[in-house]
Order: C-alpha cells, then structure tokens, then sequence
C-alpha cells in the first residue's frame, strides 16, 4: 500500500471513518455491539441512525426496552461493570457480606446500542444528533453504550441529576465522545432554560494534562457542535474567565497558546472574557487564569469560578497524580457552584486515585453543606479487564542486553526485510510499516536518539524530514507543528517522551517502539495504546529491554500476557478471565512464555516507586553529586555509537548529499511520493 495515504489516514482531512461496522469495537472483549447498532442476541429491530437524525420532529421514545435480565447479558458480554459507589462503601464483616454488597452496587441501566437512540430515547438535539450522524461511527463503543445513559438526562426524568462518575475504559475506545455528546446537550437544554441572559459564559470545563490533547478534544467538540449554538475552546494566555477576573499571566513561563493572541497586551482591564460554553486547558493554565501569583509550594486560593456546573477530568489518574494534583485540586475547589457534576475518564484508574477523589467529591459536598437527600449518585463504570491492552494490538518484548543492542534493533525495525514480526499465534512473518512512535525515558535521550537516526533515512525516502522529535522543551509552534505533520503523515518516524503516552488521538500509527521501558504498568498500557485506536487491527507494541531492566519487566509481561489471553479468547468468543495476574499464568500459545513470568523477579513497592518518580538509574541525568562509578554507568547508557565529532562529521556529508540532491530539483517529498514503503535502506 502506497505508505503515504496510508499515513494521511490519519489527518481526518479525507473522507469520513468509514460507514462499514468497525471490525472490531474497541472493548475487551472484542465483539461487536452488533451489525446493526444493537445486541444480535436482542432481536429489535430499529430505524436507521441517519434517519432519526434528520428528523426534526421530536421522536417518541419507543418502548422497546430491555428488561433487567437482558440489560446483565448485555452489560456481561460487553464486559461492562457499573458500581454505584455509595452502596459499595462501608465495612463489610465477612467474605460473604462483602459479596453480597458488592452484588447489591451493580447498576443496570439501559444501555444505549444506537447513536438513533439518542433522539428517540434521550431527545437529543436534532442539531447535535445530525452532527454525530455526520460522523458516520456505525455504531456507539463499549464506554459510550454504557455512560451516555447515564449521563443524559432522559427526556421523561428532567428533574433527575446526573451521576458524578469516573469511567474506566480501553485506550481508543471513544471516551472523549462519551463525555462530549452529554454535556454538549447539556449545554445545548441549558441554553433553554436561561434565554433572556444574553451574555455566554463558560459553564463547563474539561481538563487533560498535555498541551497536545487539548486542541484534539476542542477539535472534536467543534465538530459536535455545529449549528447547535454551543461553543467550545481552549484557553488562551492573557484571557479572564469571568468579569472581575484577573487575565491569566502572559509570561508564564510552560503553558497553552495554541491560538495567536490578537488582543491588547497591555491594559489587563481590557483583556477579553473567554466567550465559550466550554473551555478546555491543562490545569496549569487555568490554575494561571484563575490566580496569576499561583505558586505550586505555596498555592494561593484561585478566584471562584461559581459558573461552572460541569467539570471533566480527561485521563484523570495523571491529573490527580502528584505532579498535577494541587493544580487540578485548585481548579477542583474553584468551582464553586453546589450542582457540579464531575466526571474524570482514562483508562487506567488505580485504587489510590479513586479513593482520592471519592475523598475529595465528599469533602466538596460537606465544605458546602450540600444535604444527603441532594447530593447526586457517585458511579463507576469499568470497561474490560483491569491492566490489559486493546486485544488488537500485538506486543513483542525484545531483549536486547545491552543500551547499544537497543540502537542496533531500532535500526532493524526501520528495515522491513530484517525486520519481520511473528504475532506468536500465526505463522506470518509481517513487516513494520510506519508511522513510528517512539518512546524514550527523557527529553535529553530522546534528542539523541533523534541525533543518531535523523540521517538514517535515505533522502530518496524522504530524508531527514521523516523523522522528528518531540518533547516539552520545545517552543509551542514547533510543538504544533511537528504534531500536524505526523498527523498529515509528512513524519514518519516521531521520537518522543511520555509527553505523547496519553490521550492523543493518531489514528494511523503502526508500530510503538518502546526504546525505554516504561516506567509504569499504567505507563505501557498507555503508550501500547496509541495504536490499535477505533478497533483498527494490525498494530504492534515493540519494546526494547536490557539487562539492567530485567529487574522492572515483570509488571509488563503481565499486561502483554493478559492481552494476549485476551486476544485468543476473542478470537474464540470466549468471555473468561477476572484479572490481569490471574490469565497470565495460564498463558502458553502466545509469545510470553509462562517459565519467563516465573523466572523474572518480582519487585519490591520502594523500587516501584522510585522507578515510577525517576525511571531506570542508568538513563537518568548525570548530576555532579554522583559518585564516579554512577556517573561511569549514566554515561555507558547514552544514546549513540560514536563520538560527538565522528557524529558532526557523518552527519555534514549526509546533509551536504542532500543539499545537492534538493538543488537537482529532486526534493525528498517529490522523490517519495506514491513510492511504497520498503523502509529506509
Ligand atoms: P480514548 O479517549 O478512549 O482513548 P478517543 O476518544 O480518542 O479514545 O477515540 C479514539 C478514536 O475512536 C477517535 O479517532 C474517534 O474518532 C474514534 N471513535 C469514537 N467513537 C467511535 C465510534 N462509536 N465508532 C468508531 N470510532 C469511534
Ligand atoms: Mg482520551
């Protein structure tokens, strides 16, 4: 396949996602909701999504629902778990008690199968409905079937409040879609009630942690909402949240402008308001809008934001994380207004998060003595297996003993024909295909990763354009840029930090190489899941690991194992397994052997943490406090083959072969393009 419309794929420039059924939705398990946007096994019959989209008039809700019994098959083929968290608390004195409560939490609401069903059950708005159908998603995924219902209010119970939830579903399974659909049409009802209030003011807010996620989520809103008389944004520098406001700081020093600033810089009274209905940012940015003087060690209280009646917390285990906490604590506490609904999504959410934050919502209410009788439910809904992979990604784990064994396999995978991959359970041998993603521990290894391959690209391949790095110490232009490009499929092979491991939405992306090893289980789980999005097969999770890293690789074997499982048991139509430790010894078809489950040692919580908080020893930064011996290993474990003036020297001929090649008129884009790919050799 001719590599660069393989590639612009992923630009979304082109046509719609096509209309055929996903081969397979984004779930554990595998399996479609249905061919037709319900569960086979229910036997209703529907109109098409289109059809009730375009129809203005307000559809009845038909009364075709699912009875309680059929709502647990649903919710058990889908792998779908909705815990009312309220009942779930509370000491129980014997194994047998706890089940028995744990069985009385689970909720079974009617799923949505349909996005057709938003009108007919939910009376969306018609606007809002025609958008969605301008999408063309066949049919809603997992995560989507089972919040939205609880998230909209239906149109029978308008006094009813929507549940604070945390939502725990799979890497690309659709959860910006979940969380923009209702509050989009909470917006959209809002608006109603308050017509004589001419003034727009921001009523929701939707946190994520990187500058890069940010403009993709206002991207989908965007096209969301359309015609619907909502609007949606980032938050920019120098702007107020509210009248009597102070701007954000201009000169902060690390966060958003993703779009050019075109106001008056100088008079902070006249700075303009953010017009938006919804506002999207980091925590550090609106923490900045909200309190200019804000310092991480001794936090100011931020100004009240009472207005915002939504808050959401996208990839929310970073947000509470300690490297975000206070930030997105402070945004937290400064929405005021005693009807906040919150709900935080990712796909990794840990005990210790989730006890952080019911703390935190019940703090809330009792600071403001919001009555029992009033609060609003607190759920949790958890999509597949806890730990796992997408079953459409495949992983191999390669051991490459030393840092510069790690060199010499990127370099293999960047060749396709000493590069093949064997999926464990099929005989075929597949080449890699770009796009890349390549992940390094630190922004400093990741510039010389990019030093030492950026001429490895051929010029008649496109050069040294295919390859990019980056990381947070770049400018925001170069940022956006590089983003765009890889995006367009101009990049091929993109060299970055964790920076990229969460959230961000790369439809085309082939092969994760994992040139360090995470630092987390959480960590490979989200960095493995920037390929295989939206049910797209065929993509690979490479990762490299040396000797010094046999020590860290259990907690990642125990994921590739579980996913494999997974993956069989789909493929079979099974429905087994409870959790990740569990399924992975009894592995034994796929490429993780049980013997190296065992053989590898355990580790202890202190390493666990350290590792999490600094990575691997070795790749860390040299500090001048480090005794000699350290500082010998640190520079063992740097990235490259030769020395600085051997590398100058390669690199001067390479770019000087280019030059002269460009001023023949052959530029690398011309000479590459409608070329297949048969990587860089
Ligand atoms: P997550 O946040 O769960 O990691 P995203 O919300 O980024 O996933 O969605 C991943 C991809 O899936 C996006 O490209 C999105 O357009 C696509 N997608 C969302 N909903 C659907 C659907 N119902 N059917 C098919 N694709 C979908
Ligand atoms: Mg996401």
């Amino acid at each position: 396949m001719d590599a660069l419309r393989l590639l612009s794929r992923s630009t979304g420039l082109k046509a719609k996602i096509s209309k055929e059924p996903p081969q397979n939705l984004p779930s554990a398990s595998g399996s479609v909701i249905s061919q037709n946007g319900e569960d086979p096994s229910l036997n209703r019959k529907r109109k098409r999504d289109s059809e009730d989209a375009n129809n203005d008039q307000v559809p009845q809700a038909t009364s075709n629902l699912l009875s309680e019994d059929e709502v647990r098959q649903f919710q058990k083929r889908h792998k779908i778990k909705i815990v009312d968290l309220t009942r779930l608390q509370g000491a129980s004195r014997s194994e047998e008690s706890r089940k028995l409560r744990k069985e009385q939490s689970r909720i079974y609401p009617q799923p949505v199968t349909s996005f057709g069903q938003l009108r007919t059950h939910y009376n969306v708005n018609p606007a809002l409905a025609s958008n969605i159908a301008e999408q063309a998603y066949f049919e809603p995924t997992e995560v989507q079937a089972a919040t939205f219902s609880l998230l909209l209010k239906s149109s029978v119970e308008e006094d009813q409040r929507e549940p604070d939830l945390l939502a725990i579903a799979p890497t690309g399974s659709g959860k910006t879609l979940a969380f923009l659909i209702p509050l989009i049409e909470k917006t959209i009802r809002a608006h109603r009630q308050r017509q004589d209030q001419a003034e727009k003011h921001v009523s929701a807010i939707i946190l994520a942690p990187t500058k890069e996620l940010v403009p993709q989520i206002v991207n989908e809103g965007r096209k969301l909402c359309s015609s619907t008389g909502v609007s949606i944004t980032a938050m920019r520098k120098g702007m107020k949240l509210l009248e009597g406001h102070p701007a954000s700081d201009e000169n902060q020093s690390s966060e958003d402008d993703f779009e050019q600033k075109t106001e008056d810089k100088t008079d902070p009274s006249s700075r303009p308001l953010v017009k938006a209905d919804i506002l999207v940012s980091t925590p550090l940015s609106l923490v900045h809008a909200l309190c200019p003087s804000w310092e991480e060690d001794e936090p100011d209280p931020p100004h009240p934001i009472p207005t915002i009646e939504t808050l959401v917390f996208d990839e929310a285990d970073v947000l509470l994380d300690p490297l975000f906490r206070s930030q997105t604590l402070a945004v937290w506490s400064a929405c005021t207004s005693p009807s906040l609904q919150i709900s935080m999504w990712s796909a990794t959410i840990g005990s210790n998060i989730e006890e952080l934050a019911v703390s935190t919502i019940r703090e809330r209410q009792k600071r403001l003595k919001i009555r029992r009788s009033q609060r609003p439910q607190l759920l949790r809904t958890v999509i597949g297996l806890k730990d796992t992979s997408l079953p459409t990604i495949s992983h191999r784990l390669t051991y490459t003993a030393t840092e510069s064994g790690k060199l010499l396999g990127m370099r293999q995978l960047l060749h396709p024909t000493r590069s093949t991959f064997s999926n464990g359970n099929e005989d075929t041998t597949v080449p890699l295909r770009p796009p890349f993603l390549v992940f390094t521990q630190t922004i400093t290894r990741a510039q010389s990763l990019y030093d030492e391959l950026q001429y490895d690209i051929p010029a008649s391949a496109g050069g040294s354009s295919r390859i990019a790095v980056l990381h947070s110490s770049l400018p925001d232009h170069a940022r956006a840029s590089i983003m765009q490009q890889f995006r367009q499929g101009k990049i091929w092979v993109l060299i970055t930090t964790d920076l990229l491991s969460r959230g961000v939405d790369f439809r085309g992306v082939n092969v994760v190489v994992n040139y360090d090893i995470p630092t987390t289980v959480a960590g490979y789980v989200h960095r493995a899941g920037r390929t295989g999005r939206a049910g797209r097969q065929g993509g690979v999770c490479v990762s490299f690991y040396t000797k010094e890293d046999i020590q860290y690789v259990k907690g990642i074997v125990n994921v590739i194992a579980a996913s494999e499982k997974l993956r069989t048991s789909s493929r079979n139509g099974e429905v087994s397994g409870s959790n990740a430790a569990a399924t992975a010894s009894s592995v034994t078809t796929t490429g993780i052997q049980p013997w190296l489950l065992h053989a590898l040692p355990n580790v202890s919580k202190s390493a666990k943490k350290d590792l999490k908080l600094h990575g691997v020893e070795s790749r860390r930064a040299i500090h001048a406090d480090d005794d000699e011996k350290t500082k010998r290993m640190k520079r063992k474990s740097r990235i490259g083959t030769q020395s600085g003036y051997e590398k100058r020297e390669v690199n001067r001929k390479r770019g000087a072969v280019q030059a002269s090649l460009s001023t023949k008129g052959k530029t690398p884009q011309e000479s590459e393009a409608g070329a297949e790919w048969e990587g860089f050799s």
